[in-house]
């Protein structure tokens, strides 16, 4: 049985779906009563493959909510994740996705180092960040559409904003050994790690937000931002195209800007309806059908029974090992969202 843990966007997206699930005690509760709500198993899927393979899951609530990071929460966020990773292993889920900053959060404060959970000692081989399938359907994202655009990739400049960061960097190798993309500019805040970026890839321009966007056809958004940024007074170019993977999403509004197209990034869609309530709660367009790469990922490992930390560590994506993932992703009927 595969897993995957989870979180909503923000304290006021958890108090709308409190309401909207029947429990207007807790939907009219502040930070405080997130910071000590423990994680809850809200869901029971079945997944059926395009093989005909059928698969059965549990998805975990970790009531992490990205407030916990801005508001200087960070202990209760640590537990968060620590104690939704226990229940997960409680709960026998073999291959567990850590979704959105779930994998952020335990790279960033090392909970690696906290393999104790009360009387639960942690096996990390039964969890995956997803970020290899997240990666893979990103740099799909931008092969895909950019021809349906018509925009020609090796004469193309393509800006990753959050470049240094685990998916960042993955589709950065991606789009320089397999895409062949013309330029690459690169995007984050630490120059330290930019640098050692460009070093790695030999190529890719260090640039800020504001003159990095201008000069770019495609722009990857895959920041770890608590919330989006707006990006309206900067000039886009025309026809240009955005592929917003963050989550929360890295852009905070709808861009209105003629010729500038935005693709939700990081999202299959699965060719079988899948039996699940929870991509509702997070209000993709068609829940039955869509979710994130980084969940498909762990029932891509439990279809593969390859249950084991596929995506584990920081910055240690190959393009070998998307393409491994990438094929099982087609064998299983995703496709990335368009
Ligand atoms: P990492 O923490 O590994 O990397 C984050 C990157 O963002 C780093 O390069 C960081 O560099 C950069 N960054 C953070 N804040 C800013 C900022 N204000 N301006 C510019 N750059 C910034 O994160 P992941 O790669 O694991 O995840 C990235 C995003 O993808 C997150 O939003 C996550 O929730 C989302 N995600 C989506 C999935 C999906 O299935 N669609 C799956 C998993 C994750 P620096 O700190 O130097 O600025």
């Amino acid at each position: 049985m595969f897993g995957l843990i989870g979180h909503l966007t923000s304290l006021e997206h958890a108090q709308e779906v409190a309401h909207e699930l029947g429990y207007p005690e807790y939907g009219d509760q502040g930070l405080d009563f997130w910071c000590a709500a423990p994680p809850q198993v809200v869901d029971h899927i079945k997944v059926t493959s395009a093989t005909g393979q059928q698969i059965e899951g549990k998805y975990v609530e970790s009531c992490f909510l990205p407030e916990m990071l801005s508001q200087r929460r960070i202990k209760a966020a640590i537990r968060k994740i620590l104690n939704a990773m226990a229940c997960a292993q409680k709960n026998d889920l073999h291959i567990t996705a850590l979704g959105g900053f779930s994998s952020i959060i335990f790279e960033n404060f090392n909970l690696k180092d906290n393999k104790q959970v009360r009387n639960v000692e942690l096996d990390f081989s039964r969890f995956t960040t997803g970020n290899t399938h997240t990666a893979y359907i990103i740099c799909q994202q931008v092969e895909q559409a950019a021809q349906q655009m018509g925009i020609d990739l090796t004469q193309a400049t393509v800006a990753v904003c959050g470049a240094t960061g685990d998916i960042g960097s993955g589709v950065c190798r991606w789009l320089d050994q397999k895409t062949d993309v013309q330029d690459l500019l690169l995007i984050a805040r630490n120059q330290d790690r930019l640098q050692a970026l460009q070093g790695e890839l030999g190529r890719g321009k260090i640039l800020g937000l504001e003159e990095a966007l201008p000069l770019a056809d495609i722009v990857v958004w895959v920041a770890s931002m608590p919330r989006g940024v707006n990006i309206s007074a900067i000039p886009l170019k025309q026809p240009s195209l955005l592929i917003d993977g963050g989550y929360p999403k890295n852009l905070d509004s709808q861009i209105s800007q003629e010729g500038v197209h935005v693709l939700k990034g990081g999202i299959v869609e699965h060719s079988l309806e899948i039996d699940w309530r929870i991509m509702e709660i997070v209000k993709m367009e068609a829940p039955n059908h869509q979710l994130f790469a980084c969940f498909a990922e762990a029932m891509l490992l439990e279809f593969e029974q390859l249950r084991t930390n596929f995506s584990w560590g920081r910055n240690l994506i190959t393009v070998d090992k998307m393409a491994q993932i990438g094929a099982a992703s087609v064998k299983h009927g995703f496709r990335p969202l368009l």
